[in-house]
């Protein structure tokens, strides 16, 4: 079984460069320490690495940099590893670990839209490639990856909050037999890179994908604040510190043009896609919140 996840999780990353590239995507080398990254802050203990007389955090995500380099070149991804020191209570969710590895895309000038459009295709696309690579694999398994319809359906986060109240990711994920998207996330539900609408003030241009069956989230994406000014209110609003963002905010002051993008879980995805029970069978090394390793 084992050689079978790394498998898939091989054939999944093949299948998810080869749709990007041919979409014109240019793949980046993934950044591991950086001065400045994803304040996440529902995940407030930081790692870091003290060298050369200044503190490097080990990526929580490539979004800051995901910005930068679409200056540089339009359609950008990376395979980024990603550490998020999660609480030793999230042991036990079956879905988080805290070092995992994310795909980060982002495109310049690009609207929710057609970054939701983007994922659901490639999402299908990896989908339809696993059911071709590993039929039979997953046949003996009883895995079923029907042929998902899109445009996968939508709620808004008011909806969903109405109905289901705080934990209405599960619960949501558990109802559909289809992937389903998430949208319009309060501002303060989110970290201060999402992009605020500026028409319907305190809802933000954003999304995640939910996966059917209970497996819970896929991706978490959105258009991004650019506008340093935005940039710094967003800051202050969620009761952050404008100095530790310093180079984020003097780089939008160079010019940062408006994007959109998403990032999506390698690891969950593979664990969705075999119908695994816990995300820590997809990695030979998993690093489970509070659990020692070995190796
Ligand atoms: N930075 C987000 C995350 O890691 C993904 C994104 O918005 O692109 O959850
Ligand atoms: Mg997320």
């Amino acid at each position: 079984m084992k050689a079978l996840i790394l498998e898939v999780t091989s054939a999944v990353l093949g299948a998810a460069r080869e749709f990007l590239v041919a979409q014109g995507f240019v793949e980046l080398l993934p950044v591991i320490l950086a001065p400045v990254t994803d304040p996440l802050r529902t995940t407030p203990d930081r790692a870091i690495v003290s060298a050369y007389g200044q503190d490097w955090y080990l990526t929580r995500s490539m979004i800051f940099h995901k910005q930068a380099a679409v200056r540089v070149c339009p359609k950008i991804f990376s395979f980024s590893p990603n550490v998020r020191l999660e609480p030793p209570e999230r042991a036990n969710t079956r879905r988080h670990l805290f070092e995992f590895v994310q795909l980060d895309l982002e495109v310049r000038e690009a609207k929710r839209e057609e970054i939701m459009a983007l994922g659901e295709r490639l999402f299908l696309y990896i989908v339809q490639e696993i059911r071709r690579e590993f039929g039979q694999e997953l046949a003996k398994l009883g895995r079923e990856l029907p042929e998902y319809p899109r445009p996968f359906p939508r709620v808004t986060w008011q909806e969903a909050y109405h109905e289901f109240g705080e934990d209405f990711e599960l619960a949501l994920s558990h109802r559909h037999s289809t992937p389903v998207w998430v949208i319009d996330f309060p501002i303060d539900q989110r970290e201060f890179y999402d992009r605020e609408d500026l028409h319907r003030p305190g809802i933000l241009v954003d999304m995640d994908l939910l996966y059917p069956e209970g497996y819970g989230e896929a991706l978490s994406g959105g258009e991004r604040e650019h506008l340093p000014e935005r940039i710094r209110t967003r800051i202050i609003r969620q009761g952050l510190d404008p100095v530790a963002y310093t180079s984020l905010l003097k780089l939008a002051e160079e010019g940062l043009p408006p994007s959109a993008g998403f990032g999506i879980g390698i690891e969950r995805l593979v664990r969705f896609l075999l119908g695994l029970q816990d995300v820590r069978e997809t990695r030979l090394f998993p690093r489970v919140p509070g659990v020692a390793a070995a190796l």
